[in-house]
């Protein structure tokens, strides 16, 4: 089906990577997993993530069930960990919550590179934090996530974009101003001015041209000394540029955005979050300030490519005598045990067709075992990458790799 996808090989590996280095560092940040739910009341995202969104307006997956209940496969994580945060009572547990969360995302889109129906996200949400270190915090979380992984060629851009005290004044003045551009906006921008005017400055189309002459947003005292120090904070930790012009798609923002991009194509967005903090309130619970992100595991795993760094060791076996086939399968649980990468156990094919394997495995090394190795109680090691081979005691294998 176009836009969903087998994900296998290097890709499957690639994710694998990624998730492990997510959890690694989610740990040293104290992150706890939240498991949210794929399906939610269709509902909660056309409220949370709000109806003059792109994903709410034209991209989700939403269907009745046999019940006649609304619902919708989750095009993004926020609103069901805010969801979860109100029906477990977690502001009563701790006043601060920390968690982060992986799975797959939906978005009826136009399939393209970097741009699939089924992805997935690895995204974090603080909650019930107004600190700008938490801000900080949270965007050096995603940075130590992506360097571990090893992606070295990125860019940051954060904003701010005012709380209800400065931002309708904005919003009113970018109103005016574009209303004078009407002949020269793209169809979507018009259609969007008058109900999300900001999203305007976020167009691909109608950004760039009016990148210069839009009026720039004035903050309030408050936001603007916020995020000053959210900048001060983040000075010489990580390389980042303030964009009057990035709004980011969503509804809920408020205070700091900011994303994270690699490469040069339009899907060019890694990863990108920001402050709600009137998002939990509106949804019927505590006043909680709130900042999250979301990356693309995808598109992470595309801005860094193959992995380069040191694999661990693997081995095969190859069993070349039928006699052999037990010690040989004794040996590849001996290795597991060791704490060795083990393939093997193609004992009835021939040693062509094995050895042939142990080279399409990567294995470093083969451990052949033929009709001398069985009645010598020995085996053959080979490493693969040199030609070089000895024969050794059966017993002394595990501890020669
Ligand atoms: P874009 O501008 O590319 O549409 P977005 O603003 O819709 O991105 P978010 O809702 O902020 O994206 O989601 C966070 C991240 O999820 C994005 O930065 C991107 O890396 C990834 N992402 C979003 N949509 C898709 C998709 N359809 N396929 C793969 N990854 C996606
Ligand atoms: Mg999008």
């Amino acid at each position: 089906m176009r836009g969903f996808r087998d994900v296998f090989g290097a890709d499957a590996d690639n994710l694998t990577q990624l998730e492990a280095s997510a959890r690694k560092i989610f740990k040293l940040y104290s992150v706890a997993e939240l498991r949210i739910p794929t399906v939610e009341l269709k509902e909660l995202f056309v409220k949370a993530t709000g109806d003059t969104t792109d994903i709410v307006q034209k991209e989700m997956y939403a269907f009745e069930d046999a019940g006649g209940r609304l619902l919708a496969l989750r095009p993004e994580g926020t609103p069901g960990v805010a969801r979860a945060y109100i029906e477990n009572n977690f502001a009563q547990t701790s006043p601060v919550q920390r968690f982060f969360y992986i799975g797959n995302m939906f978005r009826a889109e136009r399939p393209q590179a970097g741009r699939y129906r089924e992805f997935e996200q690895i995204g974090a949400e603080f909650l019930g934090a107004a600190a700008p270190a938490t801000d900080a915090e949270a965007i050096l979380l995603l940075k130590d996530i992506i360097t571990d992984f090893g992606v070295k060629n990125y860019s940051v851009k954060i904003n701010s974009l005012g709380c209800a005290k400065c931002r309708p004044a904005y919003r009113q003045q970018l109103i005016e101003f574009f209303s004078a551009q009407k002949d020269n906006l793209c169809d979507k921008c018009l259609s969007r001015l008058q109900k999300n005017p900001l999203r305007v400055l976020d167009c691909k189309i109608d950004g760039e041209k009016f990148k210069n002459s839009v009026p720039k947003q004035q903050l309030c005292g408050a936001c603007a000394n916020h995020f000053t120090e959210v900048k001060n904070l983040l000075e010489g930790k990580i390389n980042f540029e303030a964009d009057p012009m990035l709004v980011r798609g969503l509804d809920y923002y408020t205070g700091t955005v900011f994303e994270f991009l690699a490469g040069a194509s339009a899907q060019n967005a890694i990863a990108g979050g920001g402050r709600y903090d009137t998002l939990i309130k509106s949804m019927g619970g505590a006043d909680a300030a709130a900042i999250g992100w979301a990356m693309g595991a995808e598109r992470v795993c595309a801005a860094r490519g193959q992995n380069t760094a040191a694999q661990d060791k693997k081995v095969f076996v190859v069993c070349m005598d039928q006699a052999g086939n037990k010690m040989a399968f004794n040996l590849m649980q001996t290795l597991r045990a060791a704490g060795i990468i083990t393939e093997g156990g193609l004992f009835d094919k021939n040693l062509k067709t094995q050895m042939k394997q142990a080279d399409r495995s990567r294995a470093n090394f083969a451990i052949i075992i033929g009709g001398d190795e069985v009645k010598n109680n020995t085996a053959v090691l080979k490493n693969l990458q040199s030609g070089e081979q000895k024969t050794l005691p059966i017993t002394e294998v595990a501890t020669s790799i």
